[in-house]
């Protein structure tokens, strides 16, 4: 069951949203050659503390920490350990809050230090498939029209979609209906209406979409060990358009970055 949200919840869950921004903007300044994961994750765990928030993954079905931390050919779900980054790594790094009675839920793959081409490209790609979804999360469209538009784009660049993983509806609950794949058939699913929040999250490979899990009972990985990338935003559909809750405006502040990707899913400022 879909819960669709009132604008007072909207601005509720956007303010979760931002806690999470903000975390994320904090680490990008952090995530260097030789850091330390846990270091990191503890400063995560403190930092969205002091924003009156608490960890939104933290003891979630049991997860030991506050970001989930996926290095390299890791897709999702890693756990932060004590393996300092390296020059050329990408780090994939989801991370939730949870702040009066609202989830937020995002994610951001960094490069740290230079990292090769190829790899530069799949981060470019996977994060622009995630605007070519949310493009399609308008009134009128349904689940399978954003699912196709990031599969047609990623597979169009020989990329490898992973279909076990998918976004969903968020809200009080992490988890919410309904699933949002990034794999599917125009016209297809849940149709969209007015006050939906979702979290989209393409989750992308390098190589073929494939993928195991580790032992212990969490770490997803490529099954070809090829590099995989993950960006994530939290979208509310707004007047019939989507309206992005999240920003990674705050990591891009950090790394010096100048970026107008976001423009056009912000409410246009009247006068
Ligand atoms: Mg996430
Ligand atoms: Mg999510």
């Amino acid at each position: 069951m879909i819960h669709v949200k009132t604008t007072e919840e909207i601005e509720l869950m956007r303010d979760s949203a931002l806690v999470v921004s903000r975390t994320l903007g904090m680490l990008a300044s952090e995530i260097k050659p030789g850091a330390n994961p846990l270091k990191l994750d503890k400063m995560a765990e403190e930092f969205i503390r002091e924003q009156g928030a608490v960890p939104g993954f933290l003891g979630m079905y049991d997860f030991p920490n506050t970001l989930n931390w996926s290095p390299n050919a890791q897709v999702v779900h890693g756990i932060p350990n004590n393996e300092p980054l390296k020059e050329g790594d990408v780090i994939s790094v989801d991370c939730g809050a949870l702040k009066n009675g609202f989830y937020g839920d995002h994610a951001y793959t960094f490069a740290v230090g230079e990292v090769n081409e190829p790899v530069k490209k799949l981060l470019k790609v996977t994060k622009e498939s995630l605007y070519v979804g949310i493009r399609e999360f308008k009134l009128g469209n349904r689940v399978g029209d954003v699912a196709y538009a990031i599969q047609n784009y990623c597979e169009s660049h020989g990329y490898g979609v992973v279909r076990e993983l998918v976004g969903h509806g968020l809200g009080k609950d992490l988890h919410e209906d309904p699933q949002m794949p990034n794999y599917g058939k125009r016209g297809r699913g849940k149709k969209f209406v007015n006050g939906m929040v979702v979290a989209i999250e393409p989750m992308i490979n390098m190589g073929t979409r494939r993928i195991k899990q580790l032992k212990d009972g969490w770490t997803i990985l490529t099954a070809d060990g090829q590099p995989s990338a993950h960006f994530e935003h939290d979208v509310a559909l707004i007047d019939g358009k989507p309206e992005l809750l999240s920003t990674f405006q705050y990591i891009y502040d950090a790394l010096g970055v100048t970026s107008n990707e976001e423009e056009e899913f912000r409410a246009k400022k009247t006068a």
